[in-house]
């Protein structure tokens, strides 16, 4: 069977909609299902239409939060409910199209423990957030080895892939990085991000910027590194402008004093930087994450234990 995960915040007008035309697609390709909506704290009437949705079609479920936990626990919490053999992970706006399940589907079928959906266009999403994610993908990339451009929530994992991911103890997760961290067999497909269905987006500039630093944090320490990188060019510059004072360079008004500032600056950074490291190690520790994640095991047979 297949779990379909459904994060949905203030989702009212696309409850229903979403609900059938997922039903719909997989009905037609003979696909056994159950639909999960996560009600991430709406504040509008999702809650009843996920009821209304259970009560036309008993396939249907749902989770509803005390509050806005945002969309990560929404996910989180999809996951360990799910029942299926694999799970998808798709919008409730139907901008991921729900027409490429039965491909990611088949592609399991065929052995893939995890399928990508990857935007081949972006849809109409404006030049500032554009960039801005552009951007905040780089950072990761180069951060943790994993190539997320482009990437979104949109996938399918096996059954084996999402207990790897819900033993995750970390309590900052960040699921489209997490799902290429456990490794596994992967495809990716690609498919172009459609319209909204209705209403509007849930995310604020606000809330895009507090989930972008987040998770940056969650998955990187590079600003520490950054700082004791800086910290060291100060400290560097300030030793060569004080051995040319000492060699009588002219430097105008700039004295010993302020060449002996620099150097603190620069030593203190450097200085913080190590404690940061230290910081960022204990973070990695205490985050219990596994040593690593079995993915098949041959048992041997006719032992006497066995
Ligand atoms: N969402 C959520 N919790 C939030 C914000 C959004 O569960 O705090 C859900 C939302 O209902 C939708 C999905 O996450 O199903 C993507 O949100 P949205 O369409 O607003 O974002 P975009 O597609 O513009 O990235
Ligand atoms: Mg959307």
């Amino acid at each position: 069977m297949l779990s379909v995960i459904i994060p949905s915040f203030n989702e009212e007008p696309n409850i229903q909609n979403t609900a059938s035309v997922i039903s719909g697609v997989l009905d037609e390709n003979g696909i056994d299902f159950e639909i999960i909506f996560s009600d991430d704290g709406s504040r509008d009437n999702t809650w009843r239409e996920i009821t209304l949705a259970h009560e036309k079609d008993p396939r249907v479920s749902g989770l509803r939060f005390s509050r806005n936990f945002g969309k990560e626990s929404a996910i989180w919490a999809g996951l360990e409910a799910a029942k299926g053999d694999c799970a998808v992970v798709i919008d409730c706006d139907l901008q991921h199209p729900p027409k490429v399940i039965p491909e990611m589907y088949k592609l399991w079928q065929n052995g893939a423990e995890v399928v990508e959906g990857k935007k081949s266009s972006r849809g109409k999403e404006n030049g500032i957030y554009k960039a801005f994610s552009k951007l905040f993908y780089k950072l990761i990339a180069s951060a943790s080895g994993i190539d997320m451009a482009d990437t979104s929530d949109f996938k399918l994992l096996d059954r084996k892939v999402i207990d790897a991911i819900l033993s995750m103890q970390e309590r900052t997760t960040f699921f489209r990085a997490l799902s290429g961290w456990v490794g596994f067999r992967s495809e990716t497909i690609t498919y172009d991000v459609e319209e909204r269905a209705f209403g509007e987006r849930k995310w604020t500039p606000k809330m895009l910027i507090k989930y972008a630093i987040k998770n940056l944090m969650a998955f990187t320490s590079v600003p520490l590194y950054l700082s004791g990188v800086l910290g060291g060019i100060i400290s560097v510059a300030s030793v060569i402008l004080f051995i040319l004072k000492w060699c009588g360079v002219s430097m105008g008004s700039f004295g010993g004093s302020q060449i002996l500032l620099l150097l603190t600056g620069g030593l203190i950074l450097i200085c913080l930087s190590i404690i940061g490291r230290y910081l960022a190690q204990i973070y990695e520790e205490i985050k219990h994450r596994p040593k690593y994640i079995i993915s098949d095991s041959i048992k041997s047979q006719g032992g006497q234990n066995d």
